[in-house]
């Protein structure tokens, strides 16, 4: 029986957008498959916490069966070993992703020389959608309904009422 082909997409997902799930849902046409690795993150302040992010994901990823969502800590190179797969997923948008995404590739492919990364280009309605551009519209009371999923937005209705 052939090996069933695995694929962990790594982020941090502050918040997950329509661009992430967009990215998921093209990998689960081409894997069995998809992870949603959401790292801890211990170098940047995340606007929100490990456990809301990861509660938002996995509400978010919900219709596509072969797809779900867990958290991380430590090397993503590890992760991807302990799920037993070496193909890890990014998205790419502008080209200002390209470099940044480029050297984390490759330093990747340093600390573990099995890791092969797959980019793939979100639908166009995505290319200029960021966690952090939803984050700031929403923090000046804007619409972000078609920007991310409906418990995202509520997620940063809620955040912004207790501020
Ligand atoms: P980071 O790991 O740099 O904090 P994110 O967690 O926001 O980045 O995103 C994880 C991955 O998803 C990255 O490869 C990023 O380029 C990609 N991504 C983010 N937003 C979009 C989008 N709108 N369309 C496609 N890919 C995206």
């Amino acid at each position: 029986m052939n090996k069933k082909k695995i694929a962990i997409y790594p982020g941090t997902f502050d918040p997950i957008t329509f661009g992430h799930v967009n990215i998921v849902k093209k990998a689960s046409e081409m894997f069995d498959e998809v992870i949603m690795a959401i790292a801890i993150d211990n170098y940047k302040e995340t606007f929100f916490s490990l456990e809301e992010r990861e509660k938002l994901c996995k509400e978010s990823l919900k219709d596509i069966p072969n797809a779900r969502a867990e958290s991380f800590d430590g090397l993503v190179v590890d992760f991807a070993d302990k799920l037993g797969t070496n193909i890890m997923i990014r998205g790419l948008r502008a080209v200002s992703d390209f470099e940044y995404e480029l050297q984390l590739a490759l330093m990747n492919k340093k600390l573990s020389n099995k890791i092969e990364t797959v980019f793939l280009v979100p639908s166009f309605d995505y290319l200029y959608l960021s966690s952090s551009m939803v984050r700031n519209i929403a923090s000046v009371g804007g619409d972000v309904e078609t920007l991310v999923p409906k418990c995202v937005a509520d997620a940063l209705k809620q955040k912004r009422r207790d501020n």
